[in-house]
């Protein structure tokens, strides 16, 4: 399993693009697709053509707003270009009245010349290939769905937390992560509503049991701050910040060469 990170930052930050994580098992998936992610997905040299898999948090532009430009693209390229796999959208509760309204309203998107379902995830479960999906609740905002989602392929796991506080629920869904990418919007010093700070991070990778523990969706007061050490009172596993493009290697269970880490592309 591999995942890179499209990005580790928040709506207007300076340096990082908002919310967007690319996903490797068996197949290519995408969770998130906020402002600024789409110029890094083409910088890597990733096929968007190819993604058929893309789930969402929940809509708060900075999770999502790059899916515009993305769709319009695609169905420009397959309607002159070359085809393209059908493209499958998850997300939680509101998810089929939005994409229903979007693919009404925006010009150019419908009909579109490559078949798209709409499906919304709430606590549940979906086997992709070899690959399972778990969606699950997350405390975020009291006005929207939100969901976190577990990603477990070849003996490994890896979970993004979406938008979320500290919550039991979360604590669930990392349950013993090889690899855990939290909300860390904030430091301790200047906790906000509906984020984790660095510290909550630390604690919810420490009673989840995860192996390792990425801090992202870092708002630019965290960077002010040694979120890292933060959450390192916390948790006594690796801890790392994401950068935009880094990527991280997961290793099936078995494999005996070690994990391939941290290897940024240029
Ligand atoms: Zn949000
Ligand atoms: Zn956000």
């Amino acid at each position: 399993m591999r995942l890179i990170v499209l990005g580790s930052g928040t709506n207007m930050h300076p340096k990082r693009a908002a919310a967007g994580y690319w996903i490797e098992t068996d197949k290519h998936l995408l969770f998130d697709f906020g402002p600024r992610t789409l110029q890094n997905l083409v910088r890597l040299g990733l096929d968007r053509h190819r993604l058929e898999h893309l789930f969402f948090s929940h809509y708060h532009a900075d999770h999502f707003s790059d899916f515009i430009t993305f769709f319009f693209d695609a169905v420009i390229h397959a309607t002159y270009v070359a085809p393209r796999p059908p493209l499958h959208i998850y997300g939680p509760k509101g998810t089929k009245r939005l994409f229903e309204a979007m693919f009404h309203e925006f010009p150019t998107f419908s009909p579109a010349p490559f078949k798209t379902s709409v499906t919304e995830l709430t606590d549940q479960t979906i086997q992709l290939g070899k690959t399972r999906v778990t969606a699950g609740t997350v405390v975020h905002s009291r006005k929207l769905a939100c969901q976190g989602y577990r990603v477990e392929y070849g003996g490994r796991t890896c979970v993004y937390s979406g938008d979320a506080e500290y919550s039991r629920g979360l604590v669930t869904l990392c349950g013993h992560a090889d690899l855990a990418v939290l909300d860390c919007s904030f430091p301790l010093e200047h906790p906000g509503k509906g984020h984790m700070t660095a510290q909550d991070c630390g604690r919810v990778a420490h009673e989840a049991g995860v192996k390792r523990l990425l801090l992202s969706h870092f708002y630019p007061v965290a960077e002010q701050y040694d979120v890292k050490r933060q959450a390192a009172e916390k948790f006594d596993g690796r801890v790392t910040m994401a950068k935009d493009r880094m990527r991280i290697d997961l290793r099936s269970a078995g494999a005996t060469r070690p994990s391939q880490e941290d290897l940024r592309f240029r």
